[in-house]
């Protein structure tokens, strides 16, 4: 929890600040035309995340020395399965457990793991969820039809700009023999969020 942000709500970051002066100015030359920033934001929200979560848990799921290594440097063992870059420097996996449920939140802004789960979701940047996760983090997850036994313990992880974190949810139940290839598509970007956990699986009935 806490953690130093490198900016504030409202103003922005010196990465931000660049990232805009350099748009405009690549416009201005006529080397930026069109839509391309649009494209390149469909890109993190439909290529690049949640994908690479999904692919990371299945993976930790079917491996466990994967899971191991995820949860001890979860940046080295992204890299290892080409994950990395813009805000996913410094990556954190916290595992959830039948006793510890995680959820991942940035009290200041927005902080999210973008290389892992793409664009964040809106409610994710909204004042009420940044705030209200860490004070009733149990009622908030009852909105998301997320509902825990009061024995199970919930960590709520506060997001910087240097530490994004990363759900590990478990594996759900009925799963034990799909292949990794289709563990990947029951990870949602929620479950890695901590905001839900995943289903029972059903052979044949599909989500
Ligand atoms: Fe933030």
């Amino acid at each position: 929890m806490g953690g130093n942000h490198g900016h504030h709500p409202g103003e922005l970051s010196d990465g931000e600040a660049r990232s805009r002066a350099l748009e405009s100015l690549l416009r201005e030359k006529g080397l930026l035309q069109g839509d391309i920033v649009d494209k390149i934001v469909d890109v993190y929200t439909s290529d690049i995340g949640p994908l690479n979560g999904a692919r990371a848990v299945a993976k930790a799921w079917v491996d466990d020395s994967f899971r191991a290594r995820l949860l001890d440097n979860a940046t080295a063992a992204l890299r290892e399965i080409g994950i990395g870059g813009m805000q996913g420097e410094y990556m954190v996996a916290v595992e959830n457990t039948d006793a510890v449920h995680n959820v991942v939140v940035c009290t200041l802004c927005s902080c999210y793991p973008w290389p892992v789960l793409g664009l964040p979701p809106t409610w994710y940047k909204d004042a009420p969820y940044r705030s209200r996760v860490v004070r009733e983090p149990r009622a908030v997850l009852a909105e998301f039809d997320t509902h825990l036994s009061d024995d199970v313990e919930i960590r709520v992880w506060d997001s910087s700009s240097e530490m994004r974190y990363l759900v590990l949810p478990q594996r759900p139940q009925g799963t034990e023999d799909l292949a990794e290839d289709q563990l990947v598509e029951l990870v949602t970007r929620d479950s890695m969020i901590g905001v839900t956990v995943l289903p029972d699986y059903h052979a044949g009935v599909t989500a």
